[in-house]
């Protein structure tokens, strides 16, 4: 009998992958597929290891996305595992520039313009509504996965000098790895 509760590591996509294009449908059932799908992404996030992963990154187009910064912890600030289901950023305010990075874009950082405080609406793991107010490294969370699950990589939001070293590097980087 196969054990049902059994979590799996996923295939992380990797940037040129069309399905971190497209974007993603809205959760409209909540039940236990989709909660052995949860338990997968928390499970490969953490393996990566990483702070965020959307559906998608796992080749699941759904509005769904975990994050965990609970090891970027410290004595000021506490961060529980969040889950997302169709979140929507409803206020955005401010802006910070800071460094990103990407499980989808290996050995590739960039710094990248984002709202400094964002208010998201959201759906729990059980289907509950529930707002959350963020700043610092969990606003910067919020949007990069919120992004991934309308198809936009955090490299779409460089310059267009930076898009065009990056898009080179990353030819250079595939030509090598042939
Ligand atoms: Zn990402």
């Amino acid at each position: 009998m196969l054990n049902m509760m059994t979590m799996a590591i996923r295939e992380i996509k990797k940037y040129p992958d069309p399905v971190l294009r497209n974007k993603t449908s809205k959760v409209e059932r909540i039940d236990n597929t989709l909660d052995l799908l949860i338990e997968d992404m928390v499970e490969t996030m953490h393996a990566a290891p990483g702070v965020g992963l959307a559906a998608n990154q796992v080749g699941v187009p759904l509005q769904l996305a975990v994050i965990d910064l609970s090891a970027r912890e410290n004595e000021d600030q506490r961060y529980p595992l969040i889950v997302i289901i169709n979140p929507e950023i409803l206020t955005a305010e401010g802006s910070v520039i800071e460094e990103e990075g990407c499980l989808s874009i290996p050995e590739y950082a960039d710094k990248v313009k984002r709202a400094a405080r964002v208010r998201v609406r959201a759906q729990d793991r059980t289907g509950k509504t529930f707002e959350i107010e963020a700043e610092g490294l969990l606003a910067k969370a919020l949007q990069h996965e919120i992004d991934h699950l309308n198809g936009l990589l955090f490299v779409d939001r460089l310059s267009t000098l930076k898009k065009s070293i990056f898009k080179r590097r990353h030819r250079k980087a595939l030509v090598e790895k042939a």
